[in-house]
């Protein structure tokens, strides 16, 4: 079912929805400055900026005057070039809007509530209600926005850290795709009925993601573990995180494979980036009761604490686990164990560590080859880093 949605996205992708991206040549004209369109008036404001931002959304695309093609013609010339611009623009955001209300709005509870956005890498089915973000209240549509420009941000230091280019994504192709799936449902019946159909694993937790060739990340809003924007943040910086790392290249998802520790300290080595605190154990993990944290989500003074005791637990108790096998407490040494290797020794050397395991490489070996020192000799040198580095309090 989800192969369905590549080939659209992909026609979006290589004809571009944007206004600015129409260069006819034109009699002048003092109206329109003989681009033979205007602006549309619809889209005041910040609405303007946010929609020439993304590659189509389903609000643009049900604009009365534009029907997303975010211009309307000129009244005062003729230019045939910039009809047929505003036409095809308009048709492409007509098409994304009924392909994505076919996948996914039309099995919701409320079909008229779900919102669509794609952007550079990502296609957001969208539903949140408003809330407020840095003091300011964001309607859905402007919160849809955000999340699509977050998640764009996600990607853009994700790629940034490792030093990844575009060899390191695997290229579209029928039985795989690069593109995230990002569902984000205010309504729990929404989250068990189109979890399973979107990312192929039935939903019990508050997300459930499918990783490896197709990405897909399916989340309500529950209100015991999401309680405003800052946690909601954090959550979609966790589990893309973890689509992002299965997708890499060569594409595997290593949670299940005995590298859980990568898994989950990378995805924690981003949502850390938030605010500082951890709060994601995703719902295959251990099972972890809403709102269980450990050291209330401050992970570097909690470790920098164990480090002054002499109770960290050792590098090779836990390095060969997968992730459903980490605590609280392991998941905040995973976190550290990469926050290390990549502060101390770059994100490009942990980039080859992921490819070697991806590509079934042993860690031992691995570590030795790339670093110098092996599971043994990693605790050592790890303290030594924490206590120069970590906070104690
Ligand atoms: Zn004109
Ligand atoms: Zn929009
Ligand atoms: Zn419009
Ligand atoms: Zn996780």
């Amino acid at each position: 079912m989800l192969r369905h949605l590549v080939p659209a996205v992909l026609v979006l992708a290589s004809l571009g929805l944007r206004a600015q991206e129409s260069e006819p040549s034109a009699p002048s004209c003092k109206e329109c400055g003989s681009r033979g369109e205007r602006e549309c008036s619809e889209h005041k404001r910040d609405l303007a900026d946010l929609e020439s931002a993304v590659r189509a959304c389903s609000v643009a695309q049900a604009c009365r005057r534009c029907a997303g093609a975010l211009g309307v013609d000129c009244k005062s010339c003729r230019n045939p070039l910039a009809e047929e611009g505003l036409r095809r623009r308009a048709e492409l955001a007509a098409r994304f809007a009924i392909e994505r209300r076919q996948e996914v709005g039309s099995h919701a509870v409320e079909p008229d509530e779900i919102l669509f956005l794609a952007t550079e890498h990502c296609d957001l089915s969208f539903s949140f209600a408003p809330m407020t973000v840095d003091r300011r209240k964001l309607d859905s549509h402007r919160l849809m926005h955000l999340y699509g420009a977050r998640i764009e941000d996600l990607h853009r230091r994700f790629v940034e850290v490792f030093e990844l280019g575009g060899a390191d994504f695997p290229a579209p192709a029928d039985d795989v795709s690069p593109r995230l799936g990002v569902h984000m449902f205010e309504d729990a019946r929404d989250q068990r009925e189109l979890a399973p159909r979107l990312t192929g694993i039935g939903s019990q937790g508050t997300g459930v993601k499918m990783m490896g060739s197709f990405l897909a990340y399916s989340v309500w809003h529950d209100p015991k573990t999401l309680r405003d924007d800052v946690d909601v943040h954090r959550a979609i910086r966790h589990n893309v995180t973890h689509l992002l790392l299965s997708s890499f290249v060569p594409t595997q998802w290593i949670g299940n494979r005995g590298h859980g520790w990568i898994d989950e300290g990378v995805a924690h080595f981003f949502e850390i980036e938030v605010d500082g605190r951890c709060a994601n154990f995703c719902y295959e993990e251990v099972g972890v009761a809403p709102g269980a944290n450990w050291k209330g989500g401050r992970w570097k003074v909690g470790i920098r604490q164990l480090a002054e005791t002499g109770q960290l637990r050792r590098f090779t108790e836990l390095y060969e686990k997968n992730s459903d096998q980490l605590d609280l407490e392991a998941h905040a040494h995973a976190y550290a164990w990469v926050d290390f290797l990549i502060q101390e020794h770059g994100g490009p050397r942990f980039a080859d560590l992921v490819r070697r395991v991806k590509a079934g490489g042993v860690t031992r070996d691995a570590l030795q080859a790339i670093y110098g020192f092996g599971p043994l000799q990693f605790d050592e040198r790890f303290t030594a880093w924490v206590k120069a580095t970590y906070p104690l309090r």
